[in-house]
């Protein structure tokens, strides 16, 4: 069977940062963060019960990639030490943990895609 399966899970977080020398955001200010992980499952990897990775599975570990962000400054977190907390740091640090947590899954999945929505009309996509 060719082919692959691609399954997204998502969680939000409030956050705030400050982006020194970026304009506007360089004022501290905050966001609803919207995170989308999307595991790549190869189609004759399902399980025996048709399942490539359970949705719950691929949520929890989304949110747990998040837990540390939740109601915090981000700039003063050590995921965001050596580079600031822009949305594209930001997802790639989502997409290095969501990638650990499901490393070994006996699907084979992989991270496809992660994508972060600062607002509701701004959006960063990061493809490992
Ligand atoms: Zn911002």
């Amino acid at each position: 069977m060719n082919g692959e399966y691609l399954l997204s899970a998502e969680t939000m977080f409030a956050a705030a940062h400050t982006l020194p020398g970026v304009d506007m955001c360089a004022r501290l200010h905050g966001h609803n963060w919207r995170v989308r992980v999307t595991a790549r499952v190869p189609a004759d990897r399902l399980d025996a019960t048709g399942i490539g990775v359970d949705f719950r599975v691929l949520e929890q570990a989304t949110r747990e990639a998040v837990a540390d962000f939740e109601h915090r400054y981000l700039n003063e977190l050590d995921a965001f030490r050596d580079r600031p907390p822009s949305a594209e740091t930001i997802v790639r640090v989502v997409a290095d943990r969501v990638a650990g947590r499901i490393r070994g899954h006996p699907s084979g999945a992989t991270i496809a895609e992660v994508e972060l929505w600062e607002t509701p009309l701004y959006k960063v996509s990061y493809r490992p």
